[in-house]
């Protein structure tokens, strides 16, 4: 290569350096520190975003510009790398003189002497501080609820998750509270209202306990607290009363003032008790010690709330089924897992049979054969009593058609709910069903409760129509409920059913009171089933008072529609 082609190759070589120079210096913030970390060169855009001067920078380390963000095993590792030849990369977060934080994406690599020995570093950064922002604000949002400010429920479950890893046995005490009728709070006041009382509820919350406790959002007008390294029970204690004393205190918003009172259930607990035993996952740890707090609420609530309650294993069981039964019940009708039976009813003066009552039955895969005092007070409370009344209805009619077709001649007696009562389709189907199965209406008798007086106006005027078909109606557990002999008078009713208390009182104490309903059932024209007979005196006696019906397991239990058919012959 002759002389001018070296320089040309030079300049070349140059030349391009340069552009790469300044690519790099247009592109990326740019440092070189010496073996010892001192800044011996900095670019534009390093002063740029640091907010310092290059004479600043010039001879100091990274210290300058060291947010105290990171851990010290951080930096620690980055020298490690770096100080053996190796290029480090990580993000760093950075603090500018004006106090502000900046976030870099950095490089740093090691320029080595002949000995392999790092003489200067060059660090290569880039600004991401607008994406670490967006990260971190998203992570704010995972972690946060947006009314209160106060972490929510994954914080909580990250919470308690580093709580039961730690190695030491540690009491604590997970606080689940619920407002007492908040929902009627915020249909009075109005939902921004609404708002406004729970942000100060959690200033509340947080000003009963110590910094190193968890408040949490659980969910709408639910709050959770963890209070942890407790001494005993007696701490736990002292803090529900001082929430209750403080929350009891009037709330102002808008110039009108608010009594807000607050129910809390307690899980208290060790974080050994608590140690993963076999495959058991920490989430499933987790997901009971805050269903079992909430059950305790639930039964502050259900004791009318205002107070607080540590969960016991017996109020936990209870519960745990109750929440089982509730939601199982949903698919119940779907699942084919309702069933009857007839308990035979029969003529007092020469015993044969007349009629069957029928029971529903609920067989579950979880819950096995649940009694109906258990379930039909949840189907009537979450409106399913209607749905499953009608089918209670089909399928009576039904079978009673099979057993008219064999030559087995009865009434049915069904139990009707006051809700199925409300409902205006509800004349309709028992019509429709008796017509379908080709049905007499006086086969058919509907038993209801005493219940229905306390909406004696709503429901005369069905009782009257269900009258005019033709069939009977029969009052349940006669002498148990509200029964106001008037309204008897008034209403198209056919037989009364004395309730079983009474029956049980034969022979004890309580003759003359199943005389007199006997009577008075005489007076009104009406017919008088005893329930419940279980012993021959009971049955001498209503024989000798002429009481027309019996039923009871002194005759028979309840029984497969089979079984009627043998009990028939
Ligand atoms: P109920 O209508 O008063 O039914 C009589 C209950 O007394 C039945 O309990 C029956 O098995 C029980 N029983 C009958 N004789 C005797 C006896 O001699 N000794 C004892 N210890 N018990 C006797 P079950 O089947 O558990 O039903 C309980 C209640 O559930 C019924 O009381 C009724 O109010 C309700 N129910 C059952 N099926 C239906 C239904 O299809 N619809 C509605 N709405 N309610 C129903
Ligand atoms: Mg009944
Ligand atoms: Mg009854």
């Amino acid at each position: 290569m002759g002389q001018l082609n070296v320089k040309q190759a030079l300049e070349n070589k140059e030349k391009q350096l340069k552009d790469i120079e300044f690519a790099l210096n247009e592109s990326s913030i740019v440092a070189i520190t010496d073996r010892r970390g001192r800044i011996t060169f900095v670019n534009d855009m390093f002063c740029k975003l640091s907010k310092y001067t290059r004479e600043e920078l010039m001879g100091q380390d990274h210290q300058i510009i060291n947010a105290n963000y990171h851990p010290k095993c951080f930096f620690q590792d980055m020298w490690k790398t770096i100080g053996n030849g190796r290029v480090w990369k990580g993000e760093i977060k950075n603090l500018a003189k004006d106090g502000t934080h900046y976030w870099v994406d950095t490089t740093i690599v090691p320029m080595l002497d002949e000995n392999k020995k790092p003489y200067q570093y060059v660090s290569i950064r880039h600004d991401i501080t607008k994406r670490k922002n967006m990260e971190e604000e998203m992570r704010h949002m995972a972690y946060y609820d947006s009314l209160t400010n106060l972490p929510n429920r994954n914080y909580l479950i990250t919470h308690l998750k580093s709580l039961l890893e730690k190695k030491s046995s540690e009491a604590f005490a997970v606080l689940f509270l619920d407002i007492d009728r908040f929902k009627t709070i915020n249909d009075t006041l109005g939902h921004s209202a609404g708002d406004l009382l729970l942000k100060e509820v959690g200033k509340r919350l947080k000003a009963c306990i110590r910094e190193s406790d968890l408040v949490c959002r659980h969910g709408g007008d639910e709050f959770v607290i963890v209070l942890d390294n407790i001494q005993d029970k007696e701490g736990v204690n002292l803090v529900a009363n001082r929430i209750i004393n403080e929350l009891s205190k009037p709330f102002y918003s808008n110039g009108e003032r608010t009594f807000l009172s607050t129910s809390i259930g307690i899980n208290f607990s060790t974080t050994t008790k608590l140690h993963r035993h076999g495959n058991v996952e920490i989430e499933d740890i987790i997901e009971e010690i805050i269903q079992k707090s909430d059950i305790a609420m639930y039964h502050v609530k259900e004791l009318g709330g205002n107070g607080f309650e540590f969960i016991t294993r017996d109020k936990s069981e209870k519960v745990v089924r109750q929440f089982t039964l509730e939601s199982q019940i949903h698919q119940a009708l779907e699942n084919n897992e309702f069933f009857l039976v007839y308990q035979p009813q029969f003529r007092i003066s020469d015993e044969k049979l007349v009629g069957v009552e029928v029971l529903l039955r609920w067989k579950n895969e979880k819950l096995g054969l649940v009694p109906p005092s258990e379930f039909i007070p949840v189907l009537e409370k979450n409106g399913l009593i209607v749905p499953v009344g009608n089918w209670v209805l089909t399928k009576a009619m039904e079978q009673l058609r099979n057993w008219l077709d064999q030559g087995l001649e009865m009434k049915v007696a069904i139990n009707i709910s006051l809700k199925q009562l409300g409902n205006n389709l509800f004349i309709n189907s028992v019509k429709d069903t008796m017509q379908q199965n080709n049905i007499k209406p006086e086969l058919v008798e509907l038993e209801l409760t005493e219940s229905l007086f306390s909406e004696i106006d709503k429901v005369k005027p069905v009782l009257e129509a269900l009258k005019t078909l033709g069939i009977n109606l029969a009052i349940d557990d006669f002498g148990t409920g509200y029964s106001s002999l008037s309204y008897l008078d008034n209403l198209p009713i056919d037989n009364l059913k004395i309730d079983k208390s009474f029956i049980d009182k034969i022979n004890i104490d309580g003759e003359s009171l199943v005389k007199t309903i006997i009577d008075m059932g005489k007076n009104l024209k009406m017919e008088i089933v005893a329930e419940g007979i279980e012993k021959e005196d009971q049955l001498l006696f209503l024989k000798e008072n002429n009481c027309q019906i019996g039923q009871g397991y002194f005759f028979s239990k309840p029984v497969q529609s089979e079984e009627i058919r043998r009990i028939y012959q």
